[in-house]
């Protein structure tokens, strides 16, 4: 694929959707050791309702698909995770008004994505927080002269990166910040989860 159409907008989030039900179990852990232990059934809850979502949609733009789905997750997760992520596909959903969005204008929608996270969790990068997988990933999926698939594949190992990085680090926002210096030593879950978009987005542009 050399642009972001609609089916691929819709492939993108159902891969989405089945990374997050795949690996609701291990979400869930790496949220017990530091956070309350829901980050995987917030997400599968939120990604499930999504599912629905899409089926009654005859979405007219890339735009309409990451719109609806950012406001599926508002409405239907309870913890951080789904207004972050809800607020960030919906700015990629405003960023994208048409049927079709190219490698660069796509690498803009996500870096409105990230811009969303960030004004309304208020973290920096460092902090521990799904910031440190979008910042590297996005890094990564900006290299210019890249194919589409070739900068979603950088950008999921960035992203993979980037959770390695969070493991030394304390949190400063969210609940595992609680936790002050007993929160170093593991992954943050929402950086996990960030990882499995981005491969996500590799898969389905690459097939
Ligand atoms: P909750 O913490 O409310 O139970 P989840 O477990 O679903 O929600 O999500 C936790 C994840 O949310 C954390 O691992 C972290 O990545 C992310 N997070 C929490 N607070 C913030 C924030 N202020 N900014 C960015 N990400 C955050
Ligand atoms: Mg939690
Ligand atoms: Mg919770």
């Amino acid at each position: 694929h050399d642009t972001v159409d609609i089916p691929l907008a819709l492939a993108w989030v159902r891969e989405i959707a089945a990374a997050v039900e795949q690996q609701e179990g291990r979400l869930t852990e790496l949220d017990s050791a530091i956070g309350d232990g829901d980050h995987g059934s917030n997400l599968r809850r939120g990604f499930t309702a999504v599912l629905a979502a899409l089926d009654d949609l005859t979405p007219a733009s890339v735009g309409a698909v990451l719109t609806r789905t950012g406001t599926t997750l508002i409405s239907k997760v309870g913890g951080a995770s789904g207004p972050l992520y809800g607020s960030a596909f919906r700015a990629m959903g405003a960023a994208l008004p048409g049927e079709r969005a190219d490698r660069a204008e796509f690498a803009a929608a996500l870096a409105a994505g990230l811009a969303a996270i960030r004004k309304l969790g208020a973290a920096e990068p460092g902090d521990k927080t799904v910031v440190d997988a979008w910042t590297p990933a996005l890094a990564a999926f900006g290299q210019p002269d890249a194919t589409l698939a070739a900068a979603a594949s950088a950008a999921a190992e960035a992203a993979a990166q980037g959770v390695r990085d969070t493991v030394p680090l304390q949190a400063r926002k969210g609940r595992a910040s609680y936790l002050g210096p007993r929160s170093i030593g593991h992954p943050d879950p929402g950086a996990a989860s960030t990882e499995l978009l981005f491969q996500a987005l590799a898969r389905v542009t690459a097939a």
